[in-house]
């Protein structure tokens, strides 16, 4: 399908520009004082979650309309600034419009979700208001372009794509997110024109790892970010970890806006393909460790029915296994037999301490 982008709209923001604010509103207090201090160090697009989508019920789910009625008070206050909201349902994107948000956007777990997106596109049928969507929670990139074209064949054209990551079965020893930047490959390659944004918020899941995404981002063309900002991280109903305070937002801007040119300016190439390659090889260390907790639940069940820790036989049958995957998969044979050696090594390591 031929995809009709329109990115003009970028041009009316700085370039890179900078989406920042809570993850959602809570108090008033908190609120109207996180944008104060961004707003004092010169962002005007400021994000604003009313509506929380929750793995877990009974928890803080958004504060609702009363939230988009302080954002239109802080609108009539600043003057030039923007407002970007995550709609899901027919209800959000209608409040969305009754209460003039600039920016609509729609979150992981609403990109993956076919259904939703039909409708979504449907409701917003002929919208010029800026549609950013995220992308999908777990890796399957179609699922993402084929959001974008339902929007698109609804006539919605004013498009960008947030970059958040996908799931992480680790992220309690790691990023919350894996980063996958290929991502940013793909849709380029789907289509050129979608200004893509980074959240690295959302990929760190923890305040200390934001600075290292961002830092790694540059040699990409990201043309904006999207960073979660409290003035009180600790207090925040939502995302409280990722959340940072508005002058380490500060800090961050400026070493991208002082850093951004200098990066781009070289080639990149090489830089680019070796940040996937460590992407992948932490992806193999997540899978020992995880390999790791197996053999200490099997050790426990080996040592209550007395059954030895070395099984010579069926190490053997593992590494025949083995072979013919790395046959198929046309890798070496040789080193691939060597580096399960090691992994068995380590397994049985830890099953004898
Ligand atoms: C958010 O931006 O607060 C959010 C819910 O993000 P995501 O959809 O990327 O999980
Ligand atoms: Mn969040």
């Amino acid at each position: 399908m031929k995809l009709n982008i329109n990115n003009n709209w970028i041009k009316k923001f700085n370039s890179p520009f900078f989406i920042c604010g809570p993850c959602s509103v809570d108090k008033k207090k908190y609120f109207f004082n996180t944008i104060k201090k961004l707003y004092n160090y010169n962002i005007k697009i400021f994000r604003a979650g009313i509506w929380k989508p929750r793995t877990f019920p009974n928890l803080f789910e958004g504060i609702g309309e009363k939230g988009l009625k302080w954002i239109k008070y802080i609108k009539n206050k600043y003057k030039n600034i923007y407002f970007a909201v995550e709609v899901a349902n027919k209800k959000h994107i209608k409040l969305c419009i009754k209460y003039n948000i600039d920016i609509l956007w729609i979150g992981a777990r609403t990109t993956s979700n076919p259904f939703l997106m039909e409708k979504i596109s449907k409701i917003l049928k002929n919208t010029k208001k800026i549609i950013l969507i995220k992308n999908t929670m777990h890796n399957e990139i179609n699922l993402l372009f084929g959001a974008i074209q339902r929007l698109n064949l609804n006539n919605i054209n004013n498009i960008g794509i947030i970059h958040r990551g996908c799931y992480n079965y680790n992220n309690n020893i790691d990023y919350r997110n894996f980063i996958e930047w290929n991502i940013y490959e793909k849709i380029k390659k789907f289509n050129s024109k979608i200004p893509i944004i980074l959240d690295p918020s959302h990929i760190a899941g923890k305040k200390k790892y934001i600075y290292k995404i961002i830092k790694k981002s540059l040699i990409f063309n990201y043309q904006g970010y999207m960073i979660e900002s409290h003035i009180k991280p600790s207090k925040a109903l939502t995302d409280n970890l990722q959340q940072i305070k508005p002058k380490l937002i500060n800090k961050y801007i400026n070493f991208i806006l002082k850093n951004k040119l200098k990066y781009l300016k070289k080639n990149n190439k090489l830089k680019i393909q070796r940040l996937k390659i460590e992407e992948i090889d932490k992806k193999i260390l997540l899978s020992i460790y995880n390999r790791n907790k197996i053999s200490l639940k099997i050790k426990k069940i080996k040592n209550k029915n007395n059954i030895k820790i070395h099984q010579k036989e069926r190490f053997k049958i593992l590494l025949n296994k083995y072979k013919k995957l790395a046959k198929k998969f046309k890798l070496s044979v040789k080193y691939i037999l060597k580096i399960f050696n090691i992994i068995h090594k380590i397994s049985i390591n830890i099953q004898n301490k």
